[in-house]
């Protein structure tokens, strides 16, 4: 960051700060946001996380939750602490509108904004950005932000396991190319401070109900379409599979990523009906560009392997459109 003396400057004394991310908050959002307020916290600064919107369960026990403040559970104290904030920390996302309301507060206060964040092309909207496409994850440049501000040593076992959170969920596991050597030995010394990386899968990836697992299930069972031209996979989700399941927001995490698990798939497209909005989801294997997929057609965007976008569309005319734009793409899907 070109800035950082002049961040640092401004951070020399105590300040109201906010720290937000992106609506349906996943892992990085949650633990880069969490390790950034134990830091900022640890230097004296009168931080608060707040999200746009809820999360599920099992992101509810990063360290550090209990203080997080919901915008859409809580609108007027957020608006009030936006407005006292002096510095706004806005990580994880590229582009205001991945915060819902919240995002038009942000973009009308006045507030030295710092942009954290690795999503390819960041609208210019804070004072300061930390954006690296490279970046793993979030939680990486946290890790990095707090190395170069000379604070190593600041780096509690609450704040590793909020950085290993990050760096786990998004990098699949250590299984996303942007896995690098780096990010491993980030990861062996958040291990070294203590941290317990097993009890930290299972908080995140073996919390399920029954019903969820069983949900997945259908959704593999009778839900999932194979294009075999096209090297993709697509499932798609309408109002009645919710409610046959009784679905909440965050069961559906990590739906879209089976499709991949079968040899030659290269694309997975996850489309389902939000109240408000159809959503699609992308996940990719190699060369194939997601990021382009969905901010070309899906008013959308993200990484290169991972990325989303809305349609006003109806879900079964979506998918429809999502196939006759593939299907002049088959090369590049079969390349
Ligand atoms: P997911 O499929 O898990 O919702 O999102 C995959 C990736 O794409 C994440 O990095 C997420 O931040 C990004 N993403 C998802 N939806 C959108 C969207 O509507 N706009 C943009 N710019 N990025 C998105
Ligand atoms: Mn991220």
């Amino acid at each position: 960051m070109n800035d950082l003396e002049e961040l640092k400057e401004l951070l020399s004394v105590p300040r109201k700060i906010i720290i937000t991310t992106h609506q349906r908050p996943d892992g990085d959002a949650m633990g880069s946001s969490l390790a950034l307020y134990l830091y900022l916290q640890q230097k004296g600064h009168a931080a608060t996380v707040i999200s746009p919107t809820d999360y599920p369960d099992f992101l509810s026990w990063i360290p550090g939750n209990d203080t997080v403040v919901i915008y859409e559970k809580e609108p007027l104290r957020s608006k009030a602490l936006v407005a006292e904030a002096e510095l706004i920390f806005c990580l994880d996302f590229n582009k205001l509108y991945r915060l819902e309301e919240l995002g038009k507060l942000i973009a009308q206060s006045t507030a030295t904004k710092v942009l954290i964040d690795h999503h390819l092309e960041p609208d210019d909207f804070a004072e300061f950005q930390m954006s690296r496409v490279s970046a793993c994850s979030t939680a990486e440049l946290v890790y990095d932000f707090i190395i170069q501000s000379g604070d190593r040593e600041l780096i509690s076992q609450d704040i590793a396991t909020c950085i290993y959170t990050g760096i786990l969920t998004d990098t699949d596991r250590f299984r996303i190319p942007t896995t690098t050597p780096a990010v491993h030995r980030i990861a062996a010394e958040l291990l070294e401070l203590g941290i317990n990386h097993t009890q930290i899968y299972e908080a995140v990836y073996e919390t399920f109900t029954e019903n969820r697992l069983r949900f997945f299930g259908y959704c593999i069972r009778e839900k999932l379409e194979i294009i075999k031209e096209l090297k993709t996979g697509i499932i798609c989700l309408e109002t009645a599979d919710l409610k046959k399941f009784h679905i909440q927001s965050g069961d559906t995490e990590g739906v879209v990523n089976y499709p991949l698990w079968i040899k030659g798939i290269r694309l997975s497209a996850f489309i389902i009906q939000r109240p408000d909005e159809v959503k699609l989801s992308f996940r990719s294997k190699g060369t194939f560009d997601v990021n382009e997929l969905a901010h070309l057609n899906f008013s959308g965007g993200g990484h290169k392997n991972a990325a989303g976008g809305r349609s006003p569309l109806s879900v079964a005319e979506t998918r429809e459109k999502l196939i006759a734009i593939l299907a002049p793409l088959k090369n590049q899907l079969n390349k």
